[in-house]
C-alpha cells in the first residue's frame, strides 16, 4: 500500500519526524507543516483505515477522546477565538484531522480555512517556530492531564 500517513507514522515511530507533539494509544499529534493559522495541527490515526466509521466502536470512542484532548490543548496554548476541525481524507484516505485555530484577526473568519490554501507554503513553519509550538501544546496536553 502506498498511503504518505502511514509512511508518517512509520516515520514517527523511527522517531524520524520531526513535528511530533504528542503519541496517543490510538494516533499521534503532529504540528503542520505550516503555521498559517498558528497552531495548526493534524491528528493522524495509527492504523490505516478509510472512514472512521470503519473502526470498531471501541476505537471510535477512544480516538474521539483523543481528538478532543488535543482540540482542548491546541485552544489552551493558544486562546483562538474558535477551533476548526475537519476531517476529508479525498487526497489521503487515512484517517486524519486537522485542527485550525481561527482568530479574531483572521480577514476571513466565516469562510472555511482551506480558501487560503495558497497562503500556506508561505507560512511553512521554521524549525524554531515549531519547536516552540510544540512545546506550547505539550505543556497544554501536561496540563490537562
Ligand atoms: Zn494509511
Amino acid at each position: 500500500m502506498n498511503c504518505p500517513l502511514c509512511e508518517r507514522v512509520t516515520k514517527t515511530q523511527n522517531h524520524n519526524y520531526p513535528y511530533l507533539i504528542h503519541e496517543f494509544k490510538h494516533s499521534y499529534l503532529m504540528l503542520g507543516e505550516h503555521q498559517f493559522y498558528q497552531g495548526y495541527s493534524v491528528l493522524v490515526a495509527k492504523e490505516h483505515y478509510k472512514e472512521m466509521s470503519d473502526m470498531p466502536l471501541p476505537l471510535q470512542t477512544e480516538v474521539f477522546q483523543e481528538m478532543m484532548k488535543s482540540s482542548k490543548a491546541i485552544e489552551s496554548a493558544f486562546s483562538p477565538k474558535k477551533m476548526n476541525m475537519c476531517s476529508l481524507g479525498n487526497v489521503v484516505a487515512h484517517v486524519h484531522w486537522h485542527f485550525f485555530p481561527r482568530y479574531d484577526s483572521d480577514p476571513q473568519f466565516y469562510d472555511p480555512p482551506w480558501l487560503r490554501m495558497k497562503d500556506f507554503d508561505a507560512a511553512k513553519v521554521s524549525p524554531e517556530e515549531a519547536r516552540l509550538n510544540i512545546t506550547k501544546i505539550q505543556s497544554s496536553l501536561l496540563a490537562l492531564g
